[in-house]
Protein backbone atom coordinates (compact mmCIF):
# COMPACT_ATOMS: atom_id res chain seq x y z
CA UNK A 1 0.00 0.00 0.00
CA UNK A 2 1.07 3.43 -0.66
CA UNK A 3 2.22 5.31 2.40
CA UNK A 4 2.15 8.76 1.35
CA UNK A 5 -1.33 10.29 -0.95
CA UNK A 6 -0.12 12.01 -4.38
CA UNK A 7 -0.80 14.35 -6.26
CA UNK A 8 -4.01 14.27 -8.06
CA UNK A 9 -5.39 15.32 -11.48
CA UNK A 10 -8.21 13.00 -12.05
CA UNK A 11 -10.98 14.26 -13.77
CA UNK A 12 -13.70 12.86 -12.03
CA UNK A 13 -14.03 11.95 -9.32
CA UNK A 14 -11.21 14.02 -8.82
CA UNK A 15 -9.08 15.17 -5.50
CA UNK A 16 -10.68 16.60 -2.83
CA UNK A 17 -9.50 19.29 -0.06
CA UNK A 18 -7.18 17.63 1.98
CA UNK A 19 -8.11 19.17 5.43
CA UNK A 20 -12.03 18.01 4.13
CA UNK A 21 -11.05 14.43 4.19
CA UNK A 22 -9.35 15.08 7.61
CA UNK A 23 -12.57 16.37 8.75
CA UNK A 24 -14.55 13.57 7.48
CA UNK A 25 -12.26 10.75 9.14
CA UNK A 26 -12.36 12.88 12.87
CA UNK A 27 -16.14 12.86 12.84
CA UNK A 28 -16.57 9.51 11.03
CA UNK A 29 -17.10 7.21 13.96
CA UNK A 30 -19.19 9.86 16.28
CA UNK A 31 -21.04 12.86 14.22
CA UNK A 32 -20.94 15.58 16.54
CA UNK A 33 -21.93 13.71 19.74
CA UNK A 34 -24.65 11.82 18.02
CA UNK A 35 -22.79 7.95 18.62
CA UNK A 36 -23.57 7.15 15.36
CA UNK A 37 -21.61 7.92 12.39
CA UNK A 38 -23.20 10.70 9.61
CA UNK A 39 -23.95 7.49 7.18
CA UNK A 40 -25.88 5.97 10.07
CA UNK A 41 -28.39 8.69 11.28
CA UNK A 42 -31.99 9.80 9.89
CA UNK A 43 -32.25 12.16 6.98
CA UNK A 44 -35.02 12.94 9.21
CA UNK A 45 -32.62 14.37 12.10
CA UNK A 46 -31.97 17.17 13.27
CA UNK A 47 -28.03 16.36 12.65
CA UNK A 48 -28.77 16.21 9.00
CA UNK A 49 -31.29 18.86 8.93
CA UNK A 50 -28.42 21.11 9.35
CA UNK A 51 -26.24 19.59 6.83
CA UNK A 52 -28.29 20.28 3.96
CA UNK A 53 -29.49 23.91 5.19
CA UNK A 54 -25.14 24.76 5.89
CA UNK A 55 -25.09 23.40 2.40
CA UNK A 56 -27.96 25.56 0.64
CA UNK A 57 -26.68 28.58 3.09
CA UNK A 58 -23.07 28.18 2.27
CA UNK A 59 -23.88 27.78 -1.98
CA UNK A 60 -26.54 31.06 -1.78
CA UNK A 61 -23.29 32.89 -0.19
CA UNK A 62 -20.29 31.77 -2.14
CA UNK A 63 -22.66 32.52 -5.51
CA UNK A 64 -24.33 35.41 -3.78
CA UNK A 65 -28.00 34.42 -5.26
CA UNK A 66 -30.87 35.99 -4.61
CA UNK A 67 -34.13 34.82 -2.41
CA UNK A 68 -35.11 33.89 -5.26
CA UNK A 69 -33.13 30.23 -6.68
CA UNK A 70 -33.99 27.67 -4.72
CA UNK A 71 -30.81 25.38 -4.24
CA UNK A 72 -31.65 21.62 -4.78
CA UNK A 73 -29.28 18.21 -4.23
CA UNK A 74 -30.86 15.52 -7.12
CA UNK A 75 -29.62 12.41 -7.31
CA UNK A 76 -28.79 10.60 -10.91
CA UNK A 77 -25.72 13.04 -11.21
CA UNK A 78 -24.90 15.79 -14.23
CA UNK A 79 -26.34 13.40 -16.69
CA UNK A 80 -30.16 12.64 -15.20
CA UNK A 81 -30.45 16.86 -15.79
CA UNK A 82 -29.65 16.57 -19.31
CA UNK A 83 -33.17 14.50 -19.40
CA UNK A 84 -34.35 16.27 -16.93
CA UNK A 85 -34.43 20.12 -18.06
CA UNK A 86 -35.99 19.73 -21.64
CA UNK A 87 -38.84 17.78 -19.39
CA UNK A 88 -39.47 20.62 -17.17
CA UNK A 89 -38.26 23.67 -18.48
CA UNK A 90 -39.42 23.16 -22.58
CA UNK A 91 -42.34 25.53 -22.98
CA UNK A 92 -45.13 24.34 -25.14
CA UNK A 93 -44.55 25.10 -28.83
CA UNK A 94 -41.21 26.67 -28.14
CA UNK A 95 -38.01 25.75 -29.49
CA UNK A 96 -35.02 24.88 -26.90
CA UNK A 97 -31.69 26.60 -27.98
CA UNK A 98 -28.24 24.36 -27.21
CA UNK A 99 -24.67 25.71 -28.02
CA UNK A 100 -22.33 22.33 -29.03
CA UNK A 101 -18.84 22.71 -27.67
CA UNK A 102 -17.96 18.90 -26.67
CA UNK A 103 -19.06 15.71 -25.85
CA UNK A 104 -21.06 16.66 -22.38
CA UNK A 105 -23.01 19.33 -24.76
CA UNK A 106 -23.63 16.39 -27.42
CA UNK A 107 -25.36 14.17 -25.07
CA UNK A 108 -27.42 17.15 -23.61
CA UNK A 109 -28.83 17.63 -27.00
CA UNK A 110 -29.67 13.90 -27.64
CA UNK A 111 -31.85 13.90 -24.33
CA UNK A 112 -33.89 16.86 -25.46
CA UNK A 113 -34.29 15.15 -28.84
CA UNK A 114 -35.31 11.75 -27.29
CA UNK A 115 -38.35 13.39 -26.06
CA UNK A 116 -39.01 14.83 -29.18
CA UNK A 117 -38.89 18.51 -28.22
CA UNK A 118 -37.59 21.30 -30.88
CA UNK A 119 -34.15 21.72 -30.89
CA UNK A 120 -32.32 24.23 -32.36
CA UNK A 121 -28.46 24.25 -31.88
CA UNK A 122 -27.86 27.46 -32.55
CA UNK A 123 -23.69 27.02 -32.63
CA UNK A 124 -21.16 24.27 -32.35
CA UNK A 125 -17.51 23.87 -32.72
CA UNK A 126 -17.38 20.30 -33.92
CA UNK A 127 -15.91 21.37 -37.17
CA UNK A 128 -12.94 22.02 -35.43
CA UNK A 129 -12.71 19.14 -33.23
CA UNK A 130 -14.32 21.00 -30.80
CA UNK A 131 -11.15 22.87 -29.83
CA UNK A 132 -12.68 26.12 -28.95
CA UNK A 133 -15.71 28.09 -27.91
CA UNK A 134 -18.15 29.43 -30.26
CA UNK A 135 -18.35 33.47 -30.96
CA UNK A 136 -21.22 33.78 -33.63
CA UNK A 137 -24.49 32.56 -32.64
CA UNK A 138 -28.62 33.82 -33.02
CA UNK A 139 -30.52 32.85 -29.98
CA UNK A 140 -33.73 31.67 -31.84
CA UNK A 141 -36.86 34.35 -30.40
CA UNK A 142 -38.86 33.30 -27.99
CA UNK A 143 -36.90 30.40 -27.23
CA UNK A 144 -37.71 28.40 -23.93
CA UNK A 145 -33.54 28.80 -22.66
CA UNK A 146 -30.60 28.16 -23.65
CA UNK A 147 -28.57 25.46 -22.56
CA UNK A 148 -24.81 25.83 -22.73
CA UNK A 149 -21.64 23.89 -21.57
CA UNK A 150 -19.56 26.48 -19.26
CA UNK A 151 -16.85 24.25 -19.10
CA UNK A 152 -15.64 21.09 -21.27
CA UNK A 153 -13.87 19.14 -19.34
CA UNK A 154 -12.66 16.53 -21.74
CA UNK A 155 -12.03 18.99 -24.94
CA UNK A 156 -10.58 21.15 -22.27
CA UNK A 157 -12.17 24.97 -22.85
CA UNK A 158 -13.70 27.19 -21.56
CA UNK A 159 -16.40 30.25 -21.63
CA UNK A 160 -14.83 32.70 -20.29
CA UNK A 161 -17.92 35.08 -21.03
CA UNK A 162 -21.40 33.48 -20.85
CA UNK A 163 -23.63 33.56 -23.83
CA UNK A 164 -25.76 36.89 -24.29
CA UNK A 165 -28.84 35.53 -24.59
CA UNK A 166 -31.47 38.65 -23.89
CA UNK A 167 -34.99 37.54 -22.41
CA UNK A 168 -34.03 34.09 -22.89
CA UNK A 169 -33.15 32.39 -19.82
CA UNK A 170 -29.60 31.20 -19.85
CA UNK A 171 -29.21 27.15 -18.50
CA UNK A 172 -25.90 25.85 -18.45
CA UNK A 173 -23.92 22.52 -17.29
CA UNK A 174 -21.17 23.73 -15.12
CA UNK A 175 -19.80 20.26 -13.61
CA UNK A 176 -16.49 20.90 -14.22
CA UNK A 177 -16.03 24.82 -13.38
CA UNK A 178 -19.04 25.83 -10.50
CA UNK A 179 -17.61 27.45 -7.86
CA UNK A 180 -13.69 28.14 -9.38
CA UNK A 181 -14.63 31.71 -9.91
CA UNK A 182 -17.31 34.10 -9.14
CA UNK A 183 -20.19 35.04 -11.60
CA UNK A 184 -23.24 36.82 -12.05
CA UNK A 185 -26.33 34.26 -11.72
CA UNK A 186 -29.41 36.93 -12.99
CA UNK A 187 -29.25 35.61 -16.54
CA UNK A 188 -29.90 31.76 -15.23
CA UNK A 189 -32.79 30.22 -15.09
CA UNK A 190 -31.17 27.04 -13.94
CA UNK A 191 -27.64 26.13 -13.04
CA UNK A 192 -26.45 22.54 -12.34
CA UNK A 193 -23.33 20.95 -11.22
CA UNK A 194 -22.63 16.99 -11.18
CA UNK A 195 -20.61 17.17 -7.95
CA UNK A 196 -17.94 14.97 -8.50
CA UNK A 197 -15.62 17.39 -10.08
CA UNK A 198 -15.50 20.80 -8.35
CA UNK A 199 -17.57 20.39 -4.82
CA UNK A 200 -17.56 16.28 -3.66
CA UNK A 201 -18.51 12.76 -4.25
CA UNK A 202 -20.10 11.63 -7.25
CA UNK A 203 -23.59 10.10 -7.58
CA UNK A 204 -25.92 13.32 -7.08
CA UNK A 205 -26.01 16.86 -8.52
CA UNK A 206 -25.98 20.25 -7.03
CA UNK A 207 -29.22 21.91 -9.41
CA UNK A 208 -29.63 26.06 -8.77
CA UNK A 209 -32.91 27.12 -10.17
CA UNK A 210 -35.26 30.17 -10.28
CA UNK A 211 -38.20 30.42 -9.21
CA UNK A 212 -39.74 31.46 -11.75
CA UNK A 213 -38.79 28.55 -13.86
CA UNK A 214 -40.68 26.32 -11.22
CA UNK A 215 -43.60 27.27 -12.83
CA UNK A 216 -43.08 25.50 -15.94
CA UNK A 217 -42.73 22.26 -14.34
CA UNK A 218 -45.81 19.95 -16.27
CA UNK A 219 -47.76 18.40 -14.14
CA UNK A 220 -48.16 15.16 -15.95
CA UNK A 221 -44.65 14.33 -15.22
CA UNK A 222 -43.12 11.30 -12.55
CA UNK A 223 -43.03 12.86 -8.90
CA UNK A 224 -38.85 12.25 -8.60
CA UNK A 225 -38.36 13.93 -12.06
CA UNK A 226 -40.19 17.36 -11.04
CA UNK A 227 -38.07 20.13 -9.68
CA UNK A 228 -41.25 20.75 -7.89
CA UNK A 229 -41.00 17.94 -5.68
CA UNK A 230 -37.59 18.77 -4.68
CA UNK A 231 -37.61 22.37 -4.51
CA UNK A 232 -41.16 21.82 -1.94
CA UNK A 233 -39.28 19.36 -0.05
CA UNK A 234 -35.82 20.44 0.46
CA UNK A 235 -34.69 17.97 -1.69
CA UNK A 236 -35.49 15.12 0.77
CA UNK A 237 -38.93 13.82 -1.05
CA UNK A 238 -37.15 10.33 -0.70
CA UNK A 239 -33.95 9.83 1.24
CA UNK A 240 -31.18 12.04 -0.32
CA UNK A 241 -27.56 11.08 -0.99
CA UNK A 242 -26.85 11.94 2.38
CA UNK A 243 -22.84 11.59 2.51
CA UNK A 244 -22.82 13.58 -0.83
CA UNK A 245 -24.46 16.53 0.66
CA UNK A 246 -22.44 16.21 3.97
CA UNK A 247 -18.78 16.44 2.02
CA UNK A 248 -20.53 18.76 -0.58
CA UNK A 249 -21.56 21.32 2.68
CA UNK A 250 -17.85 20.45 4.47
CA UNK A 251 -16.22 21.75 0.80
CA UNK A 252 -17.96 24.72 0.43
CA UNK A 253 -17.06 25.43 4.23
CA UNK A 254 -13.00 25.02 3.40
CA UNK A 255 -14.11 27.28 0.25
CA UNK A 256 -15.35 29.83 2.91
CA UNK A 257 -13.58 29.77 5.60
CA UNK A 258 -9.85 29.11 4.73
CA UNK A 259 -9.91 30.00 0.73
CA UNK A 260 -11.77 33.11 1.59
CA UNK A 261 -14.61 32.76 -1.30
CA UNK A 262 -14.65 32.86 -4.81
CA UNK A 263 -12.72 35.58 -5.36
CA UNK A 264 -9.54 34.28 -3.93
CA UNK A 265 -9.86 30.53 -5.29
CA UNK A 266 -10.19 32.04 -9.18
CA UNK A 267 -7.13 33.81 -8.17
CA UNK A 268 -5.22 30.24 -7.62
CA UNK A 269 -7.15 28.90 -10.18
CA UNK A 270 -5.40 31.26 -12.86
CA UNK A 271 -2.27 31.01 -11.04
CA UNK A 272 -2.21 26.90 -11.08
CA UNK A 273 -3.37 27.35 -15.04
CA UNK A 274 -0.99 30.09 -15.76
CA UNK A 275 2.10 27.63 -14.68
CA UNK A 276 0.96 24.79 -16.66
CA UNK A 277 0.03 26.73 -19.86
CA UNK A 278 3.68 28.60 -19.54
CA UNK A 279 5.17 25.26 -19.34
CA UNK A 280 3.28 24.01 -22.30
CA UNK A 281 3.94 26.83 -24.50
CA UNK A 282 7.44 27.27 -24.19
CA UNK A 283 8.23 24.20 -25.19
CA UNK A 284 8.01 22.39 -28.68
CA UNK A 285 7.63 19.03 -27.17
CA UNK A 286 4.40 19.36 -25.44
CA UNK A 287 1.46 20.91 -27.41
CA UNK A 288 -2.10 22.18 -25.79
CA UNK A 289 -4.93 21.07 -28.09
CA UNK A 290 -7.57 23.86 -27.20
CA UNK A 291 -7.25 27.02 -29.12
CA UNK A 292 -5.68 29.88 -26.97
CA UNK A 293 -8.39 31.95 -26.22
CA UNK A 294 -10.78 28.90 -25.20
CA UNK A 295 -8.29 27.17 -22.86
CA UNK A 296 -10.21 25.91 -19.47
CA UNK A 297 -8.66 26.68 -16.15
CA UNK A 298 -10.14 23.70 -14.85
CA UNK A 299 -8.64 20.67 -17.36
CA UNK A 300 -5.30 20.74 -19.29
CA UNK A 301 -5.10 18.95 -22.40
CA UNK A 302 -2.12 18.26 -24.53
CA UNK A 303 -0.20 16.09 -26.52
CA UNK A 304 3.12 14.77 -26.90
CA UNK A 305 5.11 13.98 -30.24
CA UNK A 306 3.84 10.45 -29.95
CA UNK A 307 1.36 8.20 -28.37
CA UNK A 308 4.48 6.03 -27.37
CA UNK A 309 5.57 9.08 -25.38
CA UNK A 310 2.55 10.24 -24.09
CA UNK A 311 2.20 6.24 -22.48
CA UNK A 312 5.60 6.85 -21.12
CA UNK A 313 4.88 10.15 -19.55
CA UNK A 314 1.72 9.00 -18.04
CA UNK A 315 3.29 5.91 -16.65
CA UNK A 316 6.62 8.06 -15.45
CA UNK A 317 4.42 10.66 -13.88
CA UNK A 318 2.48 8.35 -11.63
CA UNK A 319 5.87 6.59 -10.78
CA UNK A 320 6.81 10.35 -9.95
CA UNK A 321 3.51 10.36 -7.45
CA UNK A 322 1.42 12.68 -10.11
CA UNK A 323 -1.44 10.36 -10.89
CA UNK A 324 -4.50 10.65 -13.53
CA UNK A 325 -2.76 12.52 -16.30
CA UNK A 326 -3.84 10.32 -19.23
CA UNK A 327 -6.40 12.24 -21.20
CA UNK A 328 -10.32 10.57 -21.63
CA UNK A 329 -10.20 7.52 -23.92
CA UNK A 330 -12.39 8.98 -26.39
CA UNK A 331 -9.97 11.91 -27.43
CA UNK A 332 -6.31 10.49 -25.95
CA UNK A 333 -3.27 12.54 -25.25
CA UNK A 334 -3.08 14.02 -22.16
CA UNK A 335 -5.00 15.59 -19.22
CA UNK A 336 -4.39 17.57 -16.40
CA UNK A 337 -7.25 18.18 -13.87
CA UNK A 338 -6.67 21.37 -12.06
CA UNK A 339 -10.18 21.98 -9.88
CA UNK A 340 -10.37 23.79 -7.01
CA UNK A 341 -8.79 21.16 -4.36
CA UNK A 342 -5.63 20.54 -6.76
CA UNK A 343 -3.15 22.53 -4.70
CA UNK A 344 -0.40 24.99 -6.40
CA UNK A 345 1.73 22.52 -5.19
CA UNK A 346 0.93 19.96 -7.00
CA UNK A 347 0.95 22.11 -10.05
CA UNK A 348 4.58 23.15 -10.24
CA UNK A 349 5.48 19.41 -8.64
CA UNK A 350 4.03 18.67 -12.49
CA UNK A 351 5.73 21.51 -13.82
CA UNK A 352 8.83 20.07 -12.92
CA UNK A 353 8.55 16.45 -14.09
CA UNK A 354 7.45 18.07 -17.16
CA UNK A 355 10.14 19.86 -17.69
CA UNK A 356 12.56 16.83 -16.76
CA UNK A 357 10.60 14.48 -19.11
CA UNK A 358 11.07 16.90 -22.07
CA UNK A 359 14.55 16.99 -21.52
CA UNK A 360 15.10 13.22 -21.27
CA UNK A 361 13.30 12.45 -23.97
CA UNK A 362 12.93 15.26 -26.06
C1 LIG B 1 -18.51 14.74 -15.67
C2 LIG B 1 -19.44 15.62 -16.42
C3 LIG B 1 -20.78 15.23 -16.65
C4 LIG B 1 -21.32 13.89 -16.22
O1 LIG B 1 -21.54 13.84 -14.87
P1 LIG B 1 -22.26 12.55 -14.19
O2 LIG B 1 -22.43 12.99 -12.79
O3 LIG B 1 -21.35 11.39 -14.37
O4 LIG B 1 -23.55 12.35 -14.90
C5 LIG B 1 -21.59 16.11 -17.32
N1 LIG B 1 -21.15 17.30 -17.74
C6 LIG B 1 -19.87 17.71 -17.54
C7 LIG B 1 -19.44 19.05 -18.02
C8 LIG B 1 -18.99 16.88 -16.88
O5 LIG B 1 -17.73 17.28 -16.67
Amino acid sequence: MKEKRIFNFNAGPAALPLPVLEEIREEFLNYKGSGMSILEVSHRSKWFDDVINEAVERTKRLLRLGDNFKVLFIQGGASMQFCMIPMNLALPGRPVDYINTGTWSTKAIKEAQIQGKDVRVIASSEDKNFSYIPKEYKVTEGASYLHFTSNNTIKGTQWHEFPQAGDVPLVSDMSSDIMSKPFDVSPFGLIYAGAQKNIGPSGSALVIIREDMLERVPQELPTMLKYTTFAEKNSMFNTPACFVIYVISLVLKWLEETIGGLENMEKINKEKAELLYQCIDSSDFYAGTAEKESRSLMNVTFRLPSEELEAKFVAEALENDLGGLKGHRSVGGCRASIYNATTLEAVRSLVDFMKEFERKNG
